[in-house]
């Protein structure tokens, strides 16, 4: 998902984000096998995921949208009045516990679609479970911003992008225009 007017750099090596339209992003990644734990290429790969996502200003980025197709992706949370930062965090073979109906409608964005926002039901909780690179468990409750995160990360393992999500294509917008026009600023926003 993207966000903006922050950076963070990291170790890790800045990589090209493909866009919508490269095949990678319609395909269903493959799970990261037991024994790739706490090598150095999936090492490499997180601390790569967190710098390119803070490099574009992203609050999310999954290893596909780096041509990757594997099932690991990297997030953060900047922490506001109602939500607590989320420090940078990298979830390998993710699995989602949607909790309640997918009825929260928020604003995304998304850095393989840039330029571009649109409104997207969401659920509203769920539970993340998975590993870190070196195969500690990782488990999270989230709601809000941190869940919407999540779930936007967790559909591009399965080939799927934030337009597919949309109700309708009434609410596509130019990040210009959605600054200049929009009349809907108080639903959740990743900026
Ligand atoms: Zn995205």
């Amino acid at each position: 998902m993207a966000l903006f007017n922050r950076t963070r750099s990291t170790d890790g090596r800045k990589r090209e984000i493909v866009r919508l339209g490269h095949p990678v992003l319609r395909v269903v990644a493959d799970e990261v096998p037991k024994e790739r734990f706490g090598t150095r290429a999936l090492r490499d790969l997180g601390r790569d995921l967190v710098r390119t996502m803070f490099e574009d200003n992203g609050m999310g980025l999954a290893a596909p949208q780096i041509a990757v197709p594997l099932r690991v992706f990297a997030y953060y949370v900047p922490g506001d009045d109602d939500e607590d930062e989320i420090p940078p965090r990298v979830v390998v073979n993710p699995r989602l516990t949607l909790q309640g109906d997918a009825d929260a409608l928020g604003w995304e964005g998304c850095l393989s679609v840039p330029g571009l926002r649109g409104l997207v039901a969401r659920h509203a909780r769920l539970v993340l479970e998975g590993f870190d690179v070196e195969g500690g468990p990782v488990r999270a409750e989230a709601e809000g911003l941190h869940a919407r995160v999540i779930q936007h990360e967790t559909d591009h393992l399965d080939g799927i992008v934030f337009v597919d999500r949309m109700q309708g294509m009434g609410s596509l917008m130019f990040e210009e225009e959605w600054e200049k026009y929009s009349t809907q600023k108080d639903l959740p926003v990743e900026s």
